[in-house]
């Protein structure tokens, strides 16, 4: 055997796992096809500006909350986290009203009671209904889980059904709902869980990484290379080997061969059917993840802006043009849009780069699938520009002088997503989780191949959070219990 371990995939869930284990002893190889690690994570320098592709901030980073817990483990804690303005972190815009979300949960619940005061208990119990699930979120990786009933119960349970139940204003509905195109909200799938476990965590506390998210793979890569693991960029798995339930071998780039006696995959399980031999594989196993659904795509028009034009703000602008959220196929038209303001390097008041993205369908793009990247016709050129403009316009009504101060546009579509990282339709949050069908939709690290584990947010959780905690996950089936025990004590 060349390793103890190889892992397909240097995203947050690969790199995360490749640590642990590394950690932990094992003989660890990742192998990342792309020249850059990371996956969502990577980012990209157009001279002295750094934009990020797959993430803007994570919550719960404060000592005691949920990802600090985490990250300490990872030992990410030292990057230069910047908390974010704990009076309004997101402010949810609609029409001409503006809400803003504080941080702490009577916070949360009394600043927006101020605007809905004949919502004050029904916003109390949505809070203390998060808090609930922020208490008891690293349960989930308990050896005994006091609350594991709970989020079970909770995510085989509506997102929006709750909402319907605990919240009896339908604009403070839309408000609650605003900041979430951090995961697809879909009435007829989105568990309560995940919902309450992102929104949660958020309201802990809310931070950016100044400098950009290369930062959080590279540290992880580092750290493994330090513990004696193997981390390789332009290492595509183009083929996976076996029989009898065993992968045998990896192929890589198509020549190299590689054997390993656990295989972890961090890619999308679809991405993973292509190349894994078929008599790994049973044909039901295969249909039953390729049936599976994914998550809308997102576009992103990252701004370089003219040099002192426009304020930072230390929050999150989402606008919305219409108020159901609910039902995102529906509105594709009129889409809502979150703006991000990157860390300026020089802390100084103007911001240097913002990024403005929107969900939207693979179908918009899809025309232009079977064009190579860098060689697609004009008119997908066109397309983006349009798009980007289109943003832009959309944002600008709420940030002064935005329309006068962009020096340079660039742009990711779904397709950016799906050239770069492999995941079918460019999908920004994976296989989308249903609450009426757990079983099938989330997925467990053992898969039906002996030797093979899933990992990534393609399991169960995504976003940074999610994925962190799909990482123990995965680590708990080749460690053990004990072991998760005592590395979260
Ligand atoms: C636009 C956008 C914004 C986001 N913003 C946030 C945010 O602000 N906060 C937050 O918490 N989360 C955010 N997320 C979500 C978060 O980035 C992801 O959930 C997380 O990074 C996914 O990590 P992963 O390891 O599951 O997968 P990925 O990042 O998809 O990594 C998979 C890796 O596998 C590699 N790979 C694929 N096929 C092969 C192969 N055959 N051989 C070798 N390597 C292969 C890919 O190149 C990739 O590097 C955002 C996501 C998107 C798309």
């Amino acid at each position: 055997m060349d390793y103890d371990v190889i892992i397909i995939g240097a995203g947050l869930g690969g790199l995360e796992c490749g640590y642990i284990l590394s950690k932990e002893g094992l003989n660890v190889c990742v192998l990342e096809q792309n020249a850059q690690l990371g996956g969502c994570l990577q980012s990209f320098r157009r001279g002295n500006t750094v934009f990020d592709t797959g993430f803007h901030y994570v919550g719960g980073l404060r000592e005691g909350e949920g990802l600090h817990t985490l990250f300490r483990y990872f030992n990410l804690l030292h990057l230069p986290w910047y908390e974010m303005d704990k009076a309004g972190f997101d402010e949810v815009i609609i029409g001409n009203q503006s809400f803003c979300f504080a941080n702490g949960f009577d916070h949360f619940a009394d600043s927006l009671s101020s605007q809905f005061p004949n919502q004050r208990d029904n916003l109390r119990n949505y809070s203390s209904f998060l808090k609930q699930i922020a208490d008891n979120q690293l349960d989930i990786l308990s050896p005994n889980p006091k609350n594991l009933s709970s989020s079970q119960q909770w995510l085989g349970s509506s997102a929006y059904l709750f909402l319907q139940n605990t919240i009896s204003d339908s604009l403070l509905q839309t408000v609650l709902s605003g900041t979430s195109i951090k995961m697809e909200l879909d009435e007829e799938t989105l568990p309560l869980y995940i919902f309450g476990q992102i929104n949660c965590s958020f309201i802990q506390s809310a931070w950016r990484l100044k400098g950009g998210s290369y930062q959080i793979a590279d540290s992880l890569a580092q750290q493994i290379t330090n513990a004696g693991g193997t981390v390789r960029k332009n290492a595509k798995v183009t083929e996976i080997q076996g029989d009898n339930k065993h992968i045998e071998k990896l192929i890589l780039n198509g020549q190299e061969e590689l054997s390993a006696q656990f295989i972890i995959s961090d890619i999308h399980p679809q991405s993973l059917l292509p190349i894994i031999s078929t008599n790994l594989l049973k044909k039901a196993y295969r249909s039953r993840i390729g049936e599976l659904r994914n998550s809308l795509g997102m576009f992103t028009a990252h701004l370089k802006l003219k040099k002192d034009t426009v304020l930072y703000q230390n929050r999150n602008l989402f606008i919305h043009q219409q108020p159901d959220l609910w039902h995102p196929f529906d509105h594709l038209d009129q889409p809502s849009v979150m703006v991000h303001f990157a860390v300026p390097n020089d802390l100084s008041p103007f911001a240097d780069n913002i990024d403005i993205l929107t969900s939207m369908s693979w179908d918009e793009v899809a025309k232009w699938q079977n064009s190579q990247r860098g060689e697609r016709a004009g008119d997908y050129e066109n397309w983006k520009v349009l798009k980007a403009n289109q943003l832009i316009k959309i944002a600008a009504d709420y940030i002064p002088k935005l329309d006068s101060s962009v020096e340079a546009i660039y742009t990711s579509s779904p397709l950016t997503y799906a050239d770069y990282i492999a995941t079918p339709e460019g999908s920004a949050y994976g296989i989308c989780k249903d609450y009426n069908n757990l079983i099938f939709t989330m997925l467990p690290a053992k898969t039906g191949i002996n030797n093979l584990f899933y990992t990534g947010q393609n399991m169960n959780f995504h976003g940074i959070l999610g994925v962190s905690i799909t990482s123990f996950l995965t680590c708990k089936e080749l460690l053990g219990h004990d072991w998760l025990y005592r590395a979260l004590k």
